[in-house]
């Protein structure tokens, strides 16, 4: 249930000038406020290095959101929520600005490069941010949440040096997504599909995210993080954990993380000698996307012309507990591919034919259950159904519930987690443990990677991705879905 936060309370975005915060997390806001779930006494504060006044601030944001096609017609009842903005650094004396604000409550999102959330932390901490005597204090921590198993070990250490867990809130928002939201609910309201759920009926499953954007003005985070990190490492392994968990006693929680970590500490560890056979990487070519050429990664502005950066990673894991031993959970993510494609592809597998040799019905297609992100939210099943007509025909047929189609307005995952916070409901937020099994699941991969010169394979843009994809299926059966569906 949604409750309203009681003492005044101010959300401070650090890094209010950068892309997160001006595209993602004030129309986030702005939503909330809309939808009248910002609960009144939440104030927000800018801060950041470069000189603006608020007005300069806002009317900025505002036109650019506008420009983007944004609809924005409570803008005006929105801004008096903006309380300064405040311009400084991470220095001791910028920040001590900001007691002039915070009384109560304060939420510390950092929207700050990965580099510098420590220190900020520190810093917060030592100025008596974090004390809680007159009301709570939450830090928001963005992904990446380390940039392998020692530095995320590092920067958790050095976090939670000066907050307590309670206080941190590890963000990966695509568990504020309406469809990540319902494979918890789909999976544990329903009886339907339970009973199949496991290795006796799945194939395999394939989990995806594909986007036809490119660097989108991000080149030296990316290339520093590549799409294994950038992606796998966090969101698809959210997906894939909450996909393969056994059911939790309870949602507080505790007892969901429980069940997602359960899953990652029962992932046979991949050896380093054979990396190859579980996971594959690459990078785009120029090639033609949305009929328009774009450049190939290696002439991108700001990509140095010898990176051997992945822009497209896949990776094959096998759970090895008693529901999934021997199910192949096939990842893959790439930028610059030939659609924007989100999905979790449950494969069952193909039942006895007998009954219909010598018909056109002996070579069926296997049901396929699929949650569906991008580019709508829906679930949908692919089933085999008889063709009308005097011949026994097969065709396949989709039934498919969407709850979101494209050009459907819905709340954004940023607004559900960003409500989350101010209510104080971790469910939705990672815990250390879970960040710490995913390095360690990857982190095999990694390290081949970095000590592998073998040239990089490569794929042009606006394709379905590079061949070598195919080598990690464990079954010349198994085959990577279409991207266009
Ligand atoms: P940007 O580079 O666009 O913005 C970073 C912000 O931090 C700017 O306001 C910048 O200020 C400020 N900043 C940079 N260096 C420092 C410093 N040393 N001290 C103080 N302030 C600094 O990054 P994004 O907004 O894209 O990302 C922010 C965080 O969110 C990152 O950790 C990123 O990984 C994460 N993230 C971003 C997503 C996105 O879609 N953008 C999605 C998911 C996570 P200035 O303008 O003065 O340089």
């Amino acid at each position: 249930m949604r409750t309203t936060v009681e003492k005044e309370t101010v959300i401070v975005i650090f890094g209010a000038t950068g892309d997160l915060a001006r595209n993602l997390l004030i129309p986030a806001l702005y939503q909330l406020c809309h939808a009248h779930m910002l609960p009144e006494n939440v104030r927000i504060l800018l801060y950041a290095r470069r000189p603006y006044t608020l007005e300069q601030y806002l009317t900025e944001v505002e036109q650019s959101l506008r420009a983007e096609g944004k609809k924005l017609d409570g803008w005006k009842q929105f801004t008096p929520r903006f309380v300064a903005y405040v311009q400084g650094g991470l220095d001791e004396k910028s920040l001590e600005q900001l007691n002039a604000w915070i009384k109560a409550n304060a939420v510390f999102y950092l929207a700050l490069p990965p580099g510098v959330f420590a220190h900020a932390a520190e810093l917060l901490a030592q100025l008596g941010f974090h004390d809680e005597t007159h009301g709570y204090r939450r830090l928001v921590i963005e992904k990446p949440f380390g940039y392998d198993i020692e530095s995320a070990r590092a920067l958790d250490q050095q976090v939670r040096a000066h907050w307590r867990e309670e206080q941190i809130f590890r963000i990966d928002h695509y568990l504020g997504k309406e469809t990540v939201q319902n494979i918890l609910v789909f999976r544990f309201a329903n009886l339907l599909l339970e009973p199949l759920w496991n290795r006796n009926h799945v194939e395999h499953v394939q989990i995806t995210a594909a986007e036809t954007a490119g660097l989108e003005g991000r080149a030296s985070y990316y290339d520093q993080a590549g799409a294994l990190r950038d992606m796998v490492q966090n969101h698809l392994i959210q997906l894939f954990t909450l996909t393969a968990m056994e059911p939790p006693s309870s949602l507080v929680y505790d007892d969901l993380r429980t069940e997602k970590v359960k899953v990652l500490k029962s992932v046979r560890p991949i050896p380093r000698s054979a990396v190859n056979a579980f996971a594959v990487r690459a990078q785009y070519t120029a090639g033609v996307v949305k009929g328009e050429r774009v450049p190939g990664y290696l002439e991108e502005e700001g990509i140095p012309h010898n990176s051997t950066t992945e822009t497209y990673a896949a990776v094959k894991l096998y759970v090895d507990n008693w529901r999934w031993r021997g199910v192949p959970f096939y990842l893959r993510t790439g930028k610059r591919l030939s659609a924007d494609r989100s999905e979790i592809a449950i494969q069952f597998k193909t039942p006895p034919l007998h009954l219909f040799r010598e018909t056109p019905l002996d070579r069926l297609e296997p049901n396929w259950f699929i949650f569906e992100m991008k580019p709508s939210e829906a679930i949908s099943l692919v089933a085999q159904a008889k063709k009308v007509g005097l011949e026994l025909t097969p065709r396949t047929i989709v039934l498919r519930a969407a709850y979101r189609e494209p050009h459907q307005e819905g709340f954004d995952a940023y607004t559900t987690l960003l409500l989350d916070v101010l209510e104080g409901n971790r469910q939705h937020f990672l815990r250390f443990d879970e960040v710490e099994w995913a390095w360690r699941v990857l982190d095999p991969i990694l390290k081949a990677w970095q000590s592998d010169d073998s040239p990089l394979p490569t794929y042009p843009a606006g394709s379905e991705g590079p061949e070598e994809a195919v080598r990690i299926l464990d079954s010349e059966h198994h085959r990577w879905r279409p991207l266009g569906g």
